[in-house]
């Protein structure tokens, strides 16, 4: 029973390469996985590690009632924490994106069509810094 490996989260897969040039930037469209709305341009996003939990993909409503599930992890929100983000430093260089609300200093980008998310992660306190978590979106 072989299951085709699925992009599962938190691991540096090998074809990361093909994401990035040589300035670390994506060389691919970032979309949307769930509607195909484009999140954001090539040579846009930097690739960055920095581990971010996010809590598991849902409508942006479920998202910020997530606390409300169990399990121990990051006050008892299910999710998963990931390394790999395109840092965006501007909120204008996106296509398309959405916010939750805030959840403490925490914002969540959401898909601004389709509202799945949380896709990536911002800290208002650091305005020059939006995170897009590879694993939450596709690149064409
Ligand atoms: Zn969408």
């Amino acid at each position: 029973m072989d299951k085709p490996a699925a992009h599962s989260a938190g691991q540096l897969s090998a074809d990361r390469s093909s994401l990035v040039n040589e300035s670390q930037k994506n060389t691919k469209t970032v979309l949307c996985q769930r509607c195909g709305s484009k999140v954001l341009l090539p040579g846009i996003g930097v690739l960055t590690q920095k581990e971010l939990f996010l809590p598991s993909m849902r409508k942006k409503d479920a998202v910020l009632d997530g606390d409300a599930v169990d399990t121990s992890v990051n006050d008892g929100v299910v999710g998963d924490t990931l390394q790999d983000h395109w840092l965006v430093e501007n909120m204008y260089a996106f296509e398309n994106v959405g916010f939750t609300k805030n959840i403490g200093n925490i914002k969540y980008l959401v898909c601004a069509d389709c509202e799945i998310g949380p896709i990536g992660w911002h800290c208002t306190d650091d305005t020059k810094s939006f995170y897009v978590a590879l694993d939450r979106v596709d690149h064409v």
